[in-house]
């Protein structure tokens, strides 16, 4: 249908549509929607006093201008002031700008110089013709963020006018923004869009002025307050109470063959007190990986059961999910209790009749990959929800699992330690149980970092480890721009190694397996059967094998700081000194700036806090909320390293939704406008 498409391009071209991809449609929209940096056209510059590399606004008069070829098609035209000489350079030009460059012509430029082949220059200045007096703007010129099409120029003019028309009034009382130390808001904003020239420039292209302080606060207080209320909003949702287990939750565990550690303790109670409330729990059990986050999701589906209701586990994979299946079956069914394993690698009939059970409620355990929140998916009474490694499902997943689970307790389980500050903002929303110990006799992994050039040296360490009855994985290089090469590069690994390791078993395991072909290999690999894995980063998460002792990531450098933990983790778990783990992370030269640096955190810390922070700093809160919900807006303008300011807007947000409801709500209006659903999502 090219007409359609035709007409779609066009409305994209509107500008509306332009508007729109910036985030802007309401006046309180473009009252927020602040400069990246300013332009002081306050002043003239005489010629003669221009630095290089500086822009900076000059008065001049065309000498002459003409139209050159060499090396291109170009317009230049020689100007001067009264002390100094320069010439314009236009590689794109209109006829009506060569007709303006008359000599004679006075100009007002502005520009950047810099030296050019015939002395000083300007490309593509910005001009226009001045009269005798043509009066100085008194303030600095804004520059906006901007998408294709939309000029300054526009932009300008539109928040101008929306400057006069919103209501700026202000969102904070003033004994608040006095103990705060914050400027009023409608002052800040002013400043920020037109600042006097006498502001130092500098200073506020850093983002380190009270006026930037204030936004940056109203930021994160208007972030804590749409949490918080979503929070509110949640715990007003009915849920069934489940009562304390007396029975189930004993026999697991004392039939486990190990104690919980006091973390595990500590989180299961957490998790306890929350499924007696009469509203849904929504908990995030976080710990490193090998942490024990399993059995204390078995203890809370045990209350659950207790108590008369359904828990289903999901998990992201196929591999992950069976791997819970398994470990659940052998805790659970010896105390009478079956569990249910959905799939959508299940034949139709055997997965008919899974669902037909999970309808009926005879089946109270479910462990199962995304296919436990198809339509068909029915459960008779689902008490508890729980997601393990919750950001690696997709938001329509996610959103599909909040529709079956609405009236449920939820947990989600992750082995990526989210940093403080995001904690305090981002999953705010959330309570957290952490689980900061491991179970006793585990030996933090050892980390070398080795060169490429020596691959045949750690292939000679594998099999050494090999022969002595431990096991390996090979984690492939990872190829993010494609799959069919990550595939192709995955083969060639595990047919390079085969050859290299004659007398040894050498598996292969990637994401293009068939289901029940990746089972096999695993069960082959957990039975000691495959001694060496070559796997892709399917084995991120969750895969355990104990007697796998040592683990080879080659082209560990294009990793990333949390996936290379999360591998490493794969490794020592075992109890056994001889099962203590280590992690060869073989690198190609030369190692990008970045690469580097992710490479000496991993090789420097085992700690995933540590680890998660530099990765906050490495590359920011993006990919860490992409992870959590794709509807967050991220923040604009207020950086979550500044732990105190994040507090004081967490503090504020409390106490404004208690005693001034309206101003939360104002504040909420302006900063989120119609779209605080989103956050929801
Ligand atoms: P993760 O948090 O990475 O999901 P798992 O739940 O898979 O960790 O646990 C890792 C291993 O440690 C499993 O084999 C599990 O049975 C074992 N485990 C869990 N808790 C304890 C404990 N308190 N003591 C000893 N081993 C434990
Ligand atoms: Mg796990």
């Amino acid at each position: 249908m090219p007409c359609s498409s035709l007409a779609e391009k066009k409305a994209g071209n509107t500008l509306a549509a332009r508007l729109a991809r910036l985030g802007l449609r309401t006046d309180a929209d473009f009252v927020l929607h602040l400069p990246l940096r300013y332009e002081d056209e306050t002043r003239i510059t005489a010629l003669a006093d221009a630095l290089p590399g500086v822009a900076a606004q000059f008065d001049v008069e065309v000498l002459d201008s003409e139209i050159a070829y060499r090396p291109r098609r170009q317009l230049l035209a020689r100007v001067r002031d009264a002390g100094g000489a320069l010439l314009l350079r236009f590689l794109n030009f209109y006829p009506s700008q060569q007709k303006v460059l008359q000599p004679g012509a006075r100009l007002r430029i502005f520009g950047e110089l810099h030296e050019g082949y015939l002395g000083p220059e300007i490309i593509h200045p910005r001009f226009h013709v001045v009269g005798a007096d043509e009066p100085l703007p008194e303030r600095l010129t804004p520059v906006y963020p901007t998408t294709a099409g939309l000029g300054q120029a526009t932009l300008r003019r539109l928040i101008e006018r929306a400057l006069q028309r919103a209501d700026l009034s202000d969102t904070l009382s003033p004994e608040l923004r006095e103990k705060l130390h914050l400027p009023e808001f409608s002052a800040a904003i002013h400043r920020l869009h037109t600042p006097p020239p006498d502001m130092a420039q500098a200073v506020l292209e850093a983002r380190d002025h009270p006026a930037w302080r204030r936004v940056q606060f109203d930021e994160l207080l208007a972030q804590q307050l749409s949490l918080r209320r979503a929070y509110t909003a949640r715990r007003a949702r009915g849920a069934p109470r489940l009562k304390a287990s007396t029975k189930l939750t004993k026999a697991l565990l004392a039939s486990l063959p190990f104690r919980l550690t006091q973390a595990q303790q500590r989180a299961w109670q957490e998790i306890a007190a929350d499924l007696g409330q009469p509203h849904p729990m929504q908990r995030l059990l976080q710990g490193d990986v090998g942490s024990g986050k399993t059995v204390v999701a078995a203890l809370a589906m045990l209350q659950a059961v207790e108590a008369g209701h359904q828990a289903a586990l999901m998990a992201p994979t196929e591999i992950l999910a069976e791997q819970h299946y398994r470990k659940l079956a052998a805790w659970l069914e010896p105390l009478g209790l079956p569990v249910a394993w959905l799939t959508g690698s299940l034949k139709k009939r055997e997965k008919e009749a899974a669902i037909a059970k999970v309808g009926a409620g005879e089946t109270a355990i479910i462990v199962g990959t995304h296919a436990l929140i198809e339509d068909k998916v029915e459960f008779a009474r689902l008490g508890l929800a729980i997601v393990d490694e919750q950001h690696r499902f997709g938001v329509r997943q996610r959103l599909a699992l909040k529709e079956k689970g609405l009236f449920a307790h939820q947990l989600a389980m992750s082995a990526t330690p989210i940093p403080r500050t995001l904690a305090m903002s981002y999953y705010a929303d959330l309570d957290v149980s952490v689980l900061d110990e491991l179970p006793p006799g585990r030996s933090p992994v050892t980390t070398k970092l080795v060169a490429e050039a020596r691959r045949d040296q750690v292939v000679g360490r594998v099999h050494e480890a090999c022969r002595a009855g431990r096991q390996a994985y090979w984690v492939c290089p990872l190829i993010e721009e494609s799959e069919t090469l990550q595939l192709k590069t995955a083969e060639e690994t595990f047919a390079r190694l085969s050859a290299d390791l004659p007398d040894l078993k050498v598996g292969l395991v990637h994401g293009r397996l068939k289901a029940a072909e990746k089972a096999a290999v695993m069960a082959a690999f957990v039975a000691n059967e495959i001694h060496v894995l070559v796997a892709t980063t399917v084995i991120e998460v969750g895969v355990d094998v104990p007697n796998a002792s040592l683990m080879v990531i080659e082209h560990a450098e294009r990793f990333g700081l949390a996936q290379l933990h999360q591998l490493r983790g794969r490794v020592g778990r075992g109890a056994a000194p001889e099962l203590q783990g280590a992690c060869i992370l073989l690198y190609a030269k030369p190692l990008g700036e970045l690469a580097r640096a992710r490479l000496k955190i991993v090789f420097e810390s085992t700690d995933g806090f540590e680890i998660a922070r530099e990765d906050l700093r490495l590359r920011g809160p993006g990919e860490f909320i992409g992870a959590r919900q794709s509807g967050l807006p991220l923040l604009r303008y207020a950086d979550l390293e500044d732990e105190a300011l994040v507090e004081q807007a967490r503090a504020v947000a409390e106490a404004m939704l208690r005693d001034e409801p309206q101003r939360a709500e104002a504040h909420l209006q302006r900063w989120l406008g119609g779209r605080e659903e989103l956050l929801k999502a």
